[in-house]
Parts: structure tokens; sequence; C-alpha cells
């Protein structure tokens, strides 16, 4: 059965998108059948896996509203391996289209329960708001992936993160847990950054991820391409990291 994460951060452009496709990239590689959930009207998850999101006849939006399932509405990506249930700008209006609708909140849940034999990891890419989007991702996921950069602020941004799981906790999704903060983007000879991460190592202990993402120019040129990283220039400081980081995960999971 699989397990289903979110990768979310209020912030934006924290490394959300990169972490999901790079970490599905990496699954795949290590033998994991994954799926991609773009829940980003952006659609850059959709995009960096090598979809066309102005090409989608299907997205993520027609699942949220019930008018497709996820097996009909779903992609393979042949060259990043994995499926992918992509999003484009469609999908903004679904906020307010949800509204007025009944269990709002557990569309997506509903629809991915339907394919859960089908994968072993389901990985949901989350815009950067606590939205009702972010709400129906949280809804169905074992737990959140929080990547982070180790600046002064990351700390203070956690705990509306924080507080919000804790509430989808105790009101909405009893198995809802932060299964690790994912440190990205690190530069260790910035001593600010070594002091945060340090300090985050004191506040989390073990929810903190051994696997450090570092800074690497390869996974930022990688979405021009259309690939993860990982497939892009597989022998990059960070498509390594992302390799390691995979199997850490698939090492979590097995003692969930
Ligand atoms: P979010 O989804 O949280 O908005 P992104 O994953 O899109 O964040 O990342 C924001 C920007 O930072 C992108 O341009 C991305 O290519 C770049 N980026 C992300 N992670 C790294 C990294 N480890 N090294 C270099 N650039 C990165
Ligand atoms: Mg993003």
């Amino acid at each position: 059965m699989a397990k289903i994460f979110c990768v979310a951060n209020q912030k934006g452009g924290v490394g959300k998108t990169t972490t999901t496709v790079n970490l599905a990239a990496g699954l795949a590689k290590v033998g994991q059948r994954v799926l991609v959930v773009d829940l980003d009207p952006q659609g850059n998850a959709t995009m960096g896996s090598g979809i066309d999101k102005r090409q989608l006849e299907l997205s993520v939006y027609d699942v949220l509203l019930e008018s497709s399932s996820v097996a009909e509405a779903k992609q393979h990506s042949e060259k990043a391996g994995y499926d992918v249930l992509g999003a484009n700008r469609e999908l903004a209006g679904a906020e307010v289209e949800l509204v007025s609708q009944e269990r709002r909140e557990r569309r997506l849940k509903t629809a991915l329960s339907a394919v859960k034999d089908d994968y072993d990891f389901v990985l949901i890419d989350c815009p950067p708001s606590l939205s009702m989007l972010t709400l129906n991702g949280l809804c169905c996921a074992h737990g959140v992936v929080v990547p982070m950069q180790c600046e002064y602020f990351a700390l203070e941004g956690l705990s509306d993160l924080v507080n919000t799981i804790k509430q989808v906790h105790a009101n909405l999704n009893p198995d809802l847990q932060i299964i690790g903060l994912l440190r990205v983007m690190f530069d260790p000879r910035i001593t600010l950054q070594n002091q945060v991460s340090d300090q985050l190592k004191a506040h989390f202990g073990d929810k903190v991820f051994d696997s450090v993402i570092p800074r690497n120019v390869r996974l930022a040129e990688a979405p021009s391409y259309g690939l993860p990283g990982v497939v892009f220039d597989p022998s990059s400081k960070g498509a390594q990291a992302f390799v390691e980081f995979a199997r850490e995960m698939v090492r979590r999971v097995g003692s969930m």
C-alpha cells in the first residue's frame, strides 16, 4: 500500500518542487513505484517531470471536482521514471469551486484510495500557502516532508506549518505527522547555515533528515530540460544527495 507524503512549506521558493521531483526520481531509481501529484497551479512539478502543463486533457483539477479518476488523469513520464497527476492554472479555480461543496478537504484522499495498491510512494507537491489545496494534501498524507533553507527566519515560518499540521492531525487526519525536515540549498561554507542547522537538530532531533541537499546549479538547470536533476545529471552532487535522500526515505518508511 502506498505511503503518501506532502512536500510542504508555506514559503515560496524554498525548494518544495525541486524536492518533490528529485525525491520521486530517486525513489524510482531505487526501484519504487511513484506517483507525483502536483497541487500547485503553477504546474512546476508537472513541467519539471517532463509533462507539458499546457497540454493536459485531464488534471488534478478534474480529480478534485470528481469529474475524473486518478487512473484516468495521470500520465507516465518515461524520462523521469514515475507517474504524474499534473496541474496547471485551471487548478487556481478549484479553491473557489470547492468552497460550496461537501467533503471538500477530503477529495484527494478519496481519489487516491483507488490507486493505493499501484504505488509504493505518492508525493504531493503543495502550493506556497496553507490553503484548501494544501489541506487536501495534508488530509490524505501519512507524513509531511518540509524542505527548508538554513536561514535566519526559517524557524519562525516553521511554527505556522507545525500548528496547521497539529490541527489537521487533531481534527481531520490522525495519521499525519512531520516525517522530517530536509535541509536544502545548503552551503557548508556559510557559518550562519551551519548555526541554523545545529539549532534545527537541537529543536527537532531525529525529525531532521540525515541527508542534506547542497546548493547545486545542476538541480536549478534541470527543469528547463523538463527533467528532474537526478535524471538530468546523475553524477552531480545534487543528484547524488537526492538519491541518498530517497534511500533514507525508504528506510524511514520501513520503520513507520
Ligand atoms: P518551491 O517549490 O518551494 O517554490 P523550487 O523547488 O521551485 O521552490 O525552488 C526555487 C528555486 O531554487 C528554483 O529556481 C530551483 O531551481 C532552485 N533550487 C532549488 N533547490 C536548489 C538547490 N539545491 N540548488 C540550487 N538551486 C536550487
Ligand atoms: Mg513549487
